[in-house]
């Protein structure tokens, strides 16, 4: 029993500090990882992923300094977005979204990183012309080849980067991937250099000028994730702490569609 309306075995009972302290460790990793591949650390956006995190700890993270929160499903961001309304924060959706969806991410998101399809390119640019708005958009793509995971497979990314000039309201700002989940860093390495280098090709096209940005990394492999480029890296469970799944059980780092089985 708490008097919070939070877990306190996940935030602690000063969810403020808990924060503060993961995020200066994170940042200095951060700084270290940029610091090995030469990089200045201006150059990497820290995302922070608020799935599962409660309203009232985002507050806290907003004291911390956090002005934008990524989540993966669109009606949780909606419920937090609404809470926080008083707040300056922005909010990222970084999970696939179904056209169904589309009415409801424009309403309140500024950035959308997980397009996949003509089909909600068409329902977001619509519904965006509608409002009068538009959307920084990074294209998905699916560098690990696994069936679980959502995105373009590389040789689709082209196609459907050529036909985002058809959607004015939508700005291509960069290219997303989740890594394989697996303990071989090559592996993994292997799915950041695909991102990258296909940025490379994409942005010699016309329609491709604008990709500036790659967006990897996740709290388990967010320094090769910048030793590979990325300039924006999407961190959950470092800055939040592990994630309750739905039967209780904890998985480090991951989300329910790539839990090991
Ligand atoms: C949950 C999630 C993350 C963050 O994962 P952590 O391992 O907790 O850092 C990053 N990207 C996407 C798309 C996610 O759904």
């Amino acid at each position: 029993m708490t008097r919070t309306g939070f877990d306190t075995d996940r935030f602690g009972t000063d969810p403020g500090a808990t924060i503060r302290a993961n995020l200066a460790e994170l940042r200095h990793r951060i700084t270290a990882a940029c610091a090995r591949a030469g990089r200045d650390p201006v150059e990497v956006r820290l995302l922070p992923i608020t799935k599962t995190v409660p309203a009232e700890v985002l507050r806290h993270a907003a004291a911390a300094g956090l002005d934008m929160f990524g989540e993966n499903k669109v009606q949780e961001a909606m419920g937090k977005a609404e809470a926080l309304a008083d707040l300056p924060v922005r909010w990222s959706i970084v999970g696939h979204l179904q056209t169904n969806k589309v009415k409801h991410l424009t309403r309140f998101a500024s950035e959308f990183q997980a397009l996949d399809s003509l089909r909600v390119a068409e329902a977001l640019d619509a519904r965006l012309r509608a409002e009068g708005r538009m959307l920084d958009v990074f294209v998905q793509v699916n560098t690990s080849g696994e069936p679980s995971k959502y995105g373009v497979a590389p040789e689709e990314a082209a196609g459907l980067v050529a036909r985002l000039p058809d959607f004015p309201s939508l700005r291509p700002v960069g290219l997303m991937t989740l890594a394989i989940f697996s303990a071989e860093t090559e592996r993994v390495r292997a799915c950041f250099r695909l991102l990258r280098e296909l940025r490379e090709t994409l942005r010699a096209t016309p329609a491709g000028a604008g990709l500036a940005h790659l967006s990897m990394g996740m709290s388990g492999d967010f320094e090769a994730a910048i030793e590979e480029g990325a300039t924006v890296v999407r961190i959950g469970t470092a800055i939040f702490g592990t994630r309750p799944t739905k039967d209780g059980i904890y998985w480090p780092g991951l989300f329910p569609e790539v839990a090991p089985t």
